[in-house]
């Protein structure tokens, strides 16, 4: 057993990343040191804290690690789990500083994360456990929007961020650009339209881009185009659920949902708001009267599906599962799913994988947005939005005039529309997603690197480099 293997012979997660980072550094050449540099995490704290719930006091075990200080704020999600570990958060604070030099947002990478299950407590405890965690942050310098903003994952959404803000704030009063310290919070509380649904929306846009590229299709025997696509999602929180809906809409079918309690599954299809429905109004996706169930949830990652979304935790397809998945495509639409060595098994297979480090990045492009939103202190297409009304209108009746004809006021409907901030956020997420994966894929022709996730690591390490050099090293 190498060092590197824990006693179940499986890799530690950090250990994961590392392997994917070293197989991109067979296509770069430069100093071993400044590699190694890029690879470690910066800056770990890792807290305990106490918290009174009910007559007694608990001691909640929390983190945030800080990968990258290649750019400044450092930037990624906090999470709720008993899952959370030192490991794993340091895992997902690299992945980070991958995902943001992939997408060309200026952050470093960071993680948070709260062991506690969110889903047995009390909200009032939750908030509780929120605040704590905030102050100690701040009592640390961990937190601030020149230095580390938190956003949602696993277990989290708005409601922690606004927790999250208004304790910055009260600690920090007078702060004018304190809004900048968390991104993903509600609109009213300064959040950015089109955060919630960001990281599926990305999803969707990547696979999309994949599906249009006829060599691709053709190396799996699909069609190309998204419409008509079988596809499978595991994990209906905030990104797989976005995802599905945005692919059904797109004509896709989605033929099954996995959620922990176990999953459903129709070859003709199933109505995807229909299911959110049933599960809103039952707790469980199962019984959905127009599916069947599979009780063991892991097997509908198994089952014939052109793509499978693992959307929900990391290492769901490893070594003994990898063989007996019959998915075309993955799309890495959650942090770290595949394991290395079922990574192996998939590119021998044929499996084209759109990894986590691109694939996912659209909350964090969107977080950027919201960051950029509330350091200018102003609305996307506030000052614009009527002027472009205005000068589209006067465009249209230059038109008409040359052309000596009426355009029906439907048309004009669309024509003179001047941009929302939901129109300019989405269309800077879609640009983004498409140039990433282009970025990718000219990468990996041009190198004749094996698959997307090296080409994807290749392309984010060398971006780093970059900011290294220019930088230099202090001191
Ligand atoms: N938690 C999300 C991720 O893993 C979003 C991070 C962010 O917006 O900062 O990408």
């Amino acid at each position: 057993m190498s060092k590197n293997q824990n006693k179940t012979g499986s890799y530690s997660f950090f250990n994961c990343i590392e392997k994917n980072f070293d197989k991109a550094a067979r296509f770069i050449s430069i100093e071993k040191g400044l590699l190694e540099q890029i690879k470690a995490c910066n800056s770990v704290y890792r807290m305990h804290f106490p918290v009174k719930i009910g007559k007694e006091i608990k001691v909640v075990e929390a983190y945030r690690v800080q990968h990258s200080h290649h750019k400044l704020p450092c930037k990624g999600g906090i999470r709720y789990s008993m899952k959370v570990n030192q490991d794993e958060i340091m895992t997902l604070a690299a992945l980070m500083t991958y995902k943001c030099a992939i997408v060309d947002v200026p952050f470093g990478g960071a993680k948070g994360g709260i062991k506690i299950d969110p889903q047995t407590i009390s909200s009032e405890n939750i908030e509780k456990i929120t605040r704590r965690y905030t102050s100690e942050l701040i009592k640390k310098n961990f937190i601030g929007p020149g230095i580390d903003v938190p956003a949602p994952d696993y277990g989290t959404g708005e409601r922690e961020m606004s927790w999250i803000f208004d304790t910055f704030l009260s600690l920090r009063s007078g702060d004018v650009d304190a809004l900048a310290c968390v991104t993903g919070k509600p609109v009213s509380q300064g959040g950015v339209r089109g955060r919630k649904e960001a990281t599926g929306l990305g999803v969707f846009y990547g696979v999309r881009e994949l599906c249009h590229v006829k060599e691709d299709m053709d190396s799996v025997g699909l069609d190309v185009g998204l419409v008509g696509k079988r596809i499978i999602i595991q994990g209906l929180g905030n990104v797989g659920y976005h995802a599905a809906s945005f692919f059904h809409e797109s004509g896709a079918i989605i033929i099954a949902l996995a959620e922990r309690e176990g999953a459903i599954y129709n070859e003709k299809g199933l109505n995807v708001s229909k299911v959110f429905l049933h599960l809103k109004n039952n707790g469980s996706i199962l019984n959905f009267p127009e599916a069947k169930n599979i009780e063991k949830t892991e097997k509908a990652l198994e089952l014939e599906c052109d793509i499978l979304i693992p959307a929900a935790l990391e290492n769901v397809i490893h070594k003994n599962n990898a063989n007996r998945i019959k998915a075309k495509i993955i799309g890495e639409a959650a942090n770290g799913p595949i394991t290395p060595e079922a990574d192996e098994i998939l590119d021998k297979k044929g499996v084209i994988i759109v990894p986590d480090i691109y694939l996912n990045a659209g909350g964090v492009t969107v977080s950027y947005f919201e960051w950029l939103k509330n350091l200018s202190h102003v609305r996307y297409g506030r000052m614009e939005k009527k002027f472009r009304e205005n000068v589209n209108a006067e465009f249209l009746q230059v038109i008409e005039t040359v052309c000596k004809k009426k355009i029906s006021i439907e048309e004009k409907k669309m024509i003179l529309r001047g941009p929302r901030e939901i129109d300019l956020v989405r269309s800077g997420l879609e640009d983004t997603m498409i140039n990433g994966f282009h970025k990718i894929c000219d990468l990996k022709k041009s190198l004749k690197i094996e698959n997307m996730r090296t080409a994807a690591f290749v392309l984010s390490i060398n971006k780093i480099i970059d900011s290294y050099e220019k930088l230099g090293i202090f001191p």
